[in-house]
């Protein structure tokens, strides 16, 4: 699957926003969205204020959420068709689909430090999920899920450190997180509550609703 290899903090920056796209930089001083100066868009013209339309406001919602979740246009549309097929509230249900991407879980659990890593992790099939190997950064999980690493030292010894790392870090009630292990249960279905961002969704499914 096709991914956005450019510079990370240009995105935060477009958005204006920190998205938390480098991992541990994100919370230093050396964060340009913190840095007197560097907080502005991108680009030579980052300065110079356009005037908001009403699509460019939708617009900038919709990127925010691809870019915090790392996920593409093509991507993104098959989420949204997914969430307009569910009976219930569309733009709620779009962002409980991205939270339950498995790269998600697994940087979310604190066994990397970003969403890129974790997506690396997940591509070189060092986790699990109920026992079996998964490496589709995409994958859904569901509740009662168990996501595991790989019974190998070398995955394991990576994964143990880092979750030592962020052991300060908060952790959604959907999840649940043996640190011993180490291992995360799915508990739940994660609620618009978990998202993180934020994110006025309704503003998304005008977009895409067009
Ligand atoms: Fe860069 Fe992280 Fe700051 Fe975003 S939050 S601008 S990725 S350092």
């Amino acid at each position: 699957m096709a991914r956005n290899l450019g510079p990370q903090c240009r995105l935060c920056r477009r958005e204006g926003i920190k998205l938390f796209l480098k991992g541990t930089r994100c919370d230093t001083a050396k964060c340009p969205i913190e840095r007197q100066g560097r907080n502005n868009p991108p680009g030579v013209h980052g300065w110079r204020r356009s005037r908001d339309s009403s699509y460019s406001i939708r617009l900038r919602e919709k990127q925010k959420v691809k870019r915090y979740y790392g996920v593409l246009e093509r991507q993104f549309r098959g989420y949204f068709a997914q969430a307009a097929n569910q009976k219930r509230n569309t733009g709620a249900a779009l962002l409980s689909l991205l939270e339950r991407r498995l790269d998600n879980v697994v940087f979310k659990s604190g066994f990397t430090v970003s969403r890129r890593a974790s997506r690396q992790l997940v591509n070189h099939g060092h986790i699990y999920v109920n026992g079996r190997k998964v490496d589709i950064p995409s994958y859904l999980v569901r509740p009662a899920d168990k996501i595991t690493v790989k019974p190998a030292e070398k995955s394991a010894k990576q994964v143990t450190e880092q979750v030592q790392i962020n052991k300060g870090r908060p952790l959604p009630a959907w999840l649940s997180l043996d640190e011993a292990a180490p291992q995360i249960t799915v508990l739940a279905m994660p609620t618009r509550d978990d998202v993180q961002i934020p994110v006025e969704e309704h503003l998304i499914v005008e977009l895409c609703s067009m």
